[in-house]
């Protein structure tokens, strides 16, 4: 059964997987032959600090629980980094950077080899990471195990295969000089992790950071930090040295005196963009670490009346509820074309109420718990503001009852939704899907960059003109043409706007953990 998941897996590129797993809905038999059973209650091994390779309580003796928010239950209590451990979880990392530690000795080939195995330990513990990923987040397993496992995966290999390439320039200069940069590693990083893609933001941080020979100290959100601890002894099984990788859990606290810490270099952060003005002021109040930034969205799905209505249905359906609607590129706001919009807001209606939703470890469930409480209560709130405003429930519009003390919303659709309503403006981060209608082109254009974000958007039609024109009017970091949430390591993420700065992914995100060194050197025109 193992074996046929890992080559699923393998072999996993094409079609994306993360279409598969919208595909799981339809043909679900497919999928699931191939998928082990989930550990629906997994050994918890590590809820401490892990610093230099080695695990340790909090100074302060603080801890916090980690819940799983399909049953309100608390899981365990995990050691909340203070600002001791911080300082040691920094020394570490600067003592591992020093020119002459065995990690900036290390060949940049064995760099990539280390990643390599990092990965294949991974894809060795597939299915526990998967289990222990819906146990502390609540996503489905069929996601944890066909997306965010494998594409974690991927990611790192991706990067991997970066390390002995990330090569500077010969450079032309005026003058007897011969000049060359060097691509050199920032130092000691700062990783700031969201709750919605715990292992798989993890990976998208930790590749480039390790490609490029950076050091880490790394914080998982305190909803979910057992993925990132678990991984953490897996850098050990790798081989990576001590105090290379540094995993300190906590809250926005413990991420705050990394972000204001003045021996970190730089901060990558991904989450909300009201905690990402926070980190960019801390980087300018201490040492003007470099910062790169993924935060929130309100991203536009523009659909034309040509496009194939079944498809185009289906795919907004998977753009906005996958993952619960905790995604920060989500097609929140579907801005639909005037003649197809009764039809298409009749089918979304529909769809949505087919989804099914309860307990993320069975294998029939698309839609597990959001988060936390309080990410339900703010949904919740927003749902509100949605009816007070006159925007027309034609699905959900509330919690899920009957599901127990998970924190369950029904799959919520919207009609009539006008721009100025508060739930067009603000991100909801839950299952809330917006349609709203347009007459033309660009007007709609001109509508869906009215947003202070610019993470993501997409077109849905045939007409390769029309799409070619939408897309170079919309502002925004990635654009998806007939497609939603397809995501490869070999293409950068990142946003425009108040969405952030830098882009992950990609070759473009090594510039993020680099300093160009330019070398130049007198050359000596005769002998003498
Ligand atoms: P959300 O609002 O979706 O919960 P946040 O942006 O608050 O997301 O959290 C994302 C990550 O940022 C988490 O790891 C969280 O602990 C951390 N965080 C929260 N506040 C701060 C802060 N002031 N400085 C640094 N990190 C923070």
């Amino acid at each position: 059964m193992l074996r046929a998941a890992n080559s699923l897996l393998r072999t996993g590129s094409s079609p994306n997987q993360w279409q598969q797993c919208m595909k799981i809905s339809s043909s679900k038999a497919t999928y699931f032959a191939a998928a082990p059973n989930p550990q629906t209650n997994p050994d918890i091994l590590y809820t401490g600090l892990f610093i230099n390779n080695d695990w340790c309580k909090s100074k302060s003796g603080e801890i916090f629980p980690t819940v799983n928010p399909a049953t309100g239950q608390e899981i365990a209590q995990i050691q909340a980094g203070g600002k001791e451990d911080v300082n040691i979880a920094v020394a570490a990392a600067r003592e591992a950077f020093k020119l002459g530690s065995p990690w900036r000795r290390m060949d940049a080939s064995e760099r990539g080899s280390l990643l390599y195995k990092l990965a294949d330990l991974m894809e060795r513990d597939r299915s526990y990471l998967a289990s222990l990923e819906t146990f502390d987040n609540g996503k489905p397993f069929s996601a944890s195990y066909y997306v965010d496992v494998p594409f974690s995966i991927k990611n790192l290999r991706y990067f991997a295969g970066w390390a002995d390439k990330n090569h500077g320039k010969t450079i032309p200069m005026d003058g007897d000089y011969f000049a060359y940069t060097r691509h050199e590693p920032v130092g000691v990083c700062g990783q700031i992790i969201p709750w919605n893609f715990p292992l798989l933001m993890m990976a998208w941080k930790l590749g480039p950071a390790l490609a490029t020979g950076n050091t880490v100290v790394l914080k998982p959100a305190e909803q979910t930090s057992l993925t990132a601890l678990y991984m953490a002894q897996l850098t050990k099984e790798a081989g990576f040295p001590e105090g290379v990788i540094n995993v300190v859990p906590g809250d926005g606290k413990t991420g705050a005196l990394i972000a204001n810490h003045m021996d970190v270099d730089k901060v990558a952060f991904t989450g909300s963009t009201e905690v990402g003005k926070l980190i960019q002021q801390a980087s300018g109040s201490s040492n003007l670490k470099r910062v790169t930034l993924e935060l929130g969205g309100k991203s536009p799905n523009i659909i034309l009346s040509d496009t194939d209505m079944d498809y185009a249905v289906e795919q907004a359906h998977f753009g906005l509820f996958f993952n619960m609607g905790q995604c920060c590129c989500a097609g929140s706001r579907n801005y639909i074309e005037d003649s197809i919009y009764d039809e298409f807001v009749e089918r979304s209606a529909e769809r949505a109420k087919k989804r099914t939703i309860g307990d993320p470890f069975d294998s029939t469930v698309e839609q597990g718990p959001q988060i936390d409480n309080e990410q339900m209560n703010k949904i919740l709130e927003l749902i509100e503001s949605g009816k007070r405003a006159g925007a027309k429930l034609v699905a959900g519009g509330e919690r899920h009852t009957d599901l127990g003390d998970g924190y369950y919303i029904k799959p919520t659709v919207f009609a009539d939704v006008q721009d100025n309503m508060r739930i067009a403006r603000e991100e909801i981060f839950g299952p809330v899907q917006l349609l709203i209608r347009f007459k033309n082109i660009d007007e709609v254009i001109e509508r869906a960059n009215k947003s202070e974000y610019g993470l993501a958007a997409a077109v849905f039609t045939k007409d390769l003109d029309k799409a070619n024109h939408i897309v170079q009017g919309l502002r925004a970091g990635t654009v998806w043409v007939n497609a939603y949430n397809a995501f490869g390591a070999q293409v950068p993420f990142g946003g425009y706007k108040m969405s952030g700065h830098g882009r992950e992914n990609s070759e473009y995100a090594l510039q993020n953990y680099t300093e160009v060194k330019s070398v130049i050197v007198k050359v000596p025109q005769k002998n003498s």
